[in-house]
Formats: structure tokens, sequence, C-alpha cells
């Protein structure tokens, strides 16, 4: 006999349909699922990005989507768009800075005029370099065009920049996105403070080098110097970067020696390969005991701000020993690869375990394999795998687990190089996707679990029964008022988690607080 109430059962309720009695809206993959409030989607835009679209929605269409959310939080309270987007940018959360310069062209483009004022205030907060300062005018230029306050503006991050901070950005950055720092002076046009700033700006503006002062002298004397000697002592006295050197020279040892000596941390990751492909970067080299020496210091780390996902994609790249769009092959350092493993965990804050039991469950399905992770060459299932990593690294209790449609061991343990997690991660990549399995599986294996931690792209569909649903069993059958954190990996306006419900909580993908984040979710 049918029994009447249980088609209204939200136990029962396929993923393909709505929860009964709630908000929820279709994701991308036909599933219901809850949508992210504004706010929500405006941190995953800052901190994940659109670039490179997700494995259902392309760039444009992701790009769009998010712009159009930040633009209404924009018209309706712009202060807090742009207090968000300074507080995101600072922190170094994010792994790359872009999205933060987007959205403050947006509020400088669709905001009232106190908006307008503080997006323009704090342009030096969030264009901190050089390359920032291009990419926000290329897309406010799109956005909104040149008026007054652009021009003040603009003018304004020239004018507080020292000589000495002007000159470098102004050598390592001439240009970006279609955009040069002449073309911005010219523009902009702001009457120089000193006469050392000057100095810089008729170089800038006319490639006049007479009064620029003695690093852009250095990098003029540069380019007609043909002994490499010669050019090495110039490039270490006068800190050249490696933007300033001219073509020729970038195969010599002796130059990367060089430049070894002042190079910046996140620039020394970036260019690991290029150091052992030249001949520097070798086993028992002077460079290599210098590297590693700095790859293993948390403070220098921190310091830099650098990223854990900048970390790991240097990692990835590095060991594989050839570049990615054929740009050389060279050997590998052990010291060094495992210096950046050792960095990766060293770029997150460290945090104290949390003495609850965890269930980290890796959503290993076809679109987890193919979504990129913040513009990287990474993919959401390899990033999520990192993460995972990282609780691995600190707590006690953890147990892992992938799942697609059914149920998959990953085998990720404590202290595996991260290369070969990766390696794990992405041979598993299979099916259709469930994001209720681990709650399922926990309960049907009598797995104690505190906290599950299910890190997805939220385009669950295939299940017969709701994540958040399975979440409110698990309680119910064990006893454990477990809850449940979910880990975007995917800029898409969609969650598992019920925002009515607070054991269950939102978090963004690769976002570098993360743990503490976490931790404190775990506590409450
Ligand atoms: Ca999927």
């Amino acid at each position: 006999m049918m029994e009447y109430a249980k088609n209204l059962s939200q136990r029962l309720t396929p993923q393909s349909a709505k929860l009964p009695g709630t908000s929820q809206v279709a994701n991308s993959a036909g599933g219901f699922t809850w949508k992210l409030d504004a706010w929500g989607r405006l941190d995953r835009l800052l901190i994940l990005g659109t670039e490179g679209g997700t494995f259902y929605v392309g760039e444009r269409e992701l790009t769009i989507g998010q712009a159009e959310n930040a633009i209404k939080l924009i018209q309706t309270d712009g202060e807090s768009v742009v207090q968000r987007v300074c507080e995101i940018s600072e922190s170094g959360r994010a792994p790359k800075n872009d999205p933060a310069i987007f959205v403050l062209a947006l509020a400088a483009a669709f905001g009232d005029a106190a908006t307008k004022r503080a997006a323009f205030e704090v342009l030096p907060k969030v264009a901190r370099t050089g390359a920032h300062l291009l990419k926000f005018a290329a897309e406010a230029d799109e956005l909104r065009g040149w008026g007054r306050a652009m021009r003040r503006a603009v003018g304004s991050w020239y004018v507080e920049q020292t000589p000495a901070q002007l000159a470098y950005q102004s050598l390592k950055y001439q240009q970006r996105n279609g955009w040069t720092q002449r073309d911005l002076l010219r523009l902009a046009h702001p009457k120089a403070p000193t006469s050392e700033h000057d100095g810089v700006f008729k170089w800038i503006t006319q490639g006049d080098a007479d009064q620029a002062g003695p690093q852009i002298e250095a990098f003029e004397k540069l380019k007609r110097i043909e002994d490499i000697a010669e050019a090495a002592e110039l490039i270490v006295e006068h800190r050249l970067p490696r933007e300033a050197i001219p073509t020729q020279m970038l195969n010599e040892p002796e130059v990367w020696e060089a430049l070894l000596q002042n190079m910046p941390m996140t620039a020394m990751i970036r260019n690991l390969a290029t150091m052992s492909r030249v001949g520097l970067l070798t086993r028992k080299s002077k460079a290599e005991k210098e590297i590693v020496g700095r790859l293993t210091d948390a403070s220098l780390l921190r310091r830099a701000r650098v990223h854990p996902l900048q970390v790991l994609i240097a990692l990835r790249t590095y060991a594989s020993g050839h570049g990615l769009r054929g740009r050389g092959t060279w050997s590998p350092v052990r010291s060094v690869t495992d210096a950046l493993d050792g960095a990766f965990y060293k770029a997150f804050a460290s945090v104290e375990p949390t003495g609850k039991r965890i269930m980290l469950a890796i959503d290993v399905s076809a679109s987890m394999g193919w979504t990129p992770v913040a513009g990287s060459p990474m993919t959401a299932a390899e990033g999520a795998a990192a993460m995972a990593m990282v609780t691995l690294a600190t707590e006690n209790d953890v147990q892992t687990m992938g799942f697609a449609h059914t149920f998959k061991t990953l085998g990720l343990t404590a202290g595996m190089p991260l290369n070969t997690a990766l390696k794990k991660t992405r041979k598993t990549i299979f099916g259709a996707t469930d994001c209720a399995l681990p709650m399922q599986n926990a309960l049907k294996q009598s797995l104690e679990i505190d906290l599950f931690v299910v890190l997805t792209d939220n385009e669950t569909w295939y299940g017969k029964q709701h994540p958040s649903e399975a979440l409110l069993e698990y309680r119910r059958r064990s006893g454990i008022d477990a809850k449940l954190a979910v880990v975007a990996m995917a800029a898409n306006p969609f969650s598992i988690a019920d925002p009515e419900d607070p054991g269950m909580m939102d978090f963004v993908g690769f976002d570098a607080s993360i743990p503490q984040a976490l931790r404190e979710f775990a506590l409450a």
C-alpha cells in the first residue's frame, strides 16, 4: 500500500527535486541546492575568481552572473563592498588580486558618489604594484572611462610612491593588459611633488633618464653592457628586477645568481624552473642552499604574503621537469620540491587541532576534474585534495573519502608528498555527483563523526536524498550533533548547506584563512 506521507518526507526527496518548504533553486547540473546570499557570492568571486569558468558554465557567463550580483550589492551598499574588497585584498586570503581589482573598478563605475569616492580612496591599498594599477586602468577604462575623479586617483597613486618605489614599479611593470605606465601618466597628468618624482615621470613619459635616479640609470646602462660579470655587478648593486634585464642575458646563470640576491619571494617561487634550466639551481649548489633556506623560513613566507596556491602551482610545475607550453625542460632538485611541499603548509597560518572527529569528503566527480581553481592550471579536485592535506596535517582524528555517485577510497594520509596526493586524486576522477554520500556512508559504517567537510562545486544532482537531509538523518540516528562544512571549489552561486541550520556552513575553497575558519566552526 502506498504511504502518502512518504511522498512528502524530506528524507526521501531526490536531489533532482526541490526540498519541500525551502528556497532551493536548480543548480547547473539540474539538481536542487540553496542559492548563496549576495555577500557569499561576492566572497567566492573575490577569492576564487571566474577565470576559466566551470565545467558547466563558461568564463563569460560566470563572470557576467558574478558582475551582476556585485553591481546589485554596489548599488545597495557600495561602501561595504569597497570595504570587503579592501579586506580580502590586503589580507592575502585570495590566490589572485585580479578579482578585487575588478570589483573595485565596478564600484568606481556603478556606485553612487560616496561609493566612487571610497573606491578611489582605497585604490593604493588594493593596487599595491604597478601591475595592479595597470590592471585597474584597463578594467575601469572599459567600465566607466576616464573622468576627473579617475585621473586624480591614478595621479595620486604615482605621487604617493617614493621616487625609489616608483622607479622600481615602473621598471618591473612597464605594461599590462594593453596599457603602459606612460599612458596612465599622460592621462592622469599628476604634478610631481619633488624633483626626483619629476625625473622618473620624465623617463616614463619621454624616455629621458637623465634625472631618473640611480636604478633607472643602471637599467639604461645595462642595455649597453656586454660583459656578463659587469652586468651581474650592476644588477646586484641597483637591485634590478628580472623584468629590467635584456632578454639575451636571461640564459646566463651569473645573471640569475645576481638577480637571486634581491629577488622577492613570489618572484623566486615563480622562477625556480628557469633557475634550474639555466644551470644555477642544481644539486649541492650555493643557490640550492639559499633557496631552500628561504622556502623553509615561515616568517619570510608570511611577510611576502605568499599564497598557498602559488606554492602548490610552483611545486606541481617544478617537480614535473617541463614547462606547460613547451618552455624547456630541467632536472628538479629534490630538496627544492621538498621545501615547496613544506612551504605550502607554512603559507597557511598555523592552527591548533580541534580534537574533533572529522570526515574529509572530496568530490571527485567529472566536473571537479575539469573546473580550474582560481584560474590556475590546477583542477578543483586537485585543489580540494590539497586543502584536505592541510586538515590531515593538523588534526589527529581524520578520515578521507572520495565520492562521485559512489564512494571511492582516496588513500590520502598525513605527510604524504603533495604531488602524490594530487596524482592519486587525478586518477580517481569519475562519474556523476551525489554530495549526500559522505553522511550516508558514515551512517552505514557506524562511523562517529563530529564534522563532515565536503569539498565540492555544489553541482550535486544524482542522489535520492539531499545532503542536508542526509546530515539530519545522521544526527538523528547516531545521536551526534554533527556539523557540515561545505568548501566551495567553484565561484557559482550554489550551496548544499542549509542557510537556516547553524550547523551547516559554506566556506570558499582556497581561501588562505580556511584552517582558522574551519576550526572556529568546529568548536562553535
Ligand atoms: Ca560533478
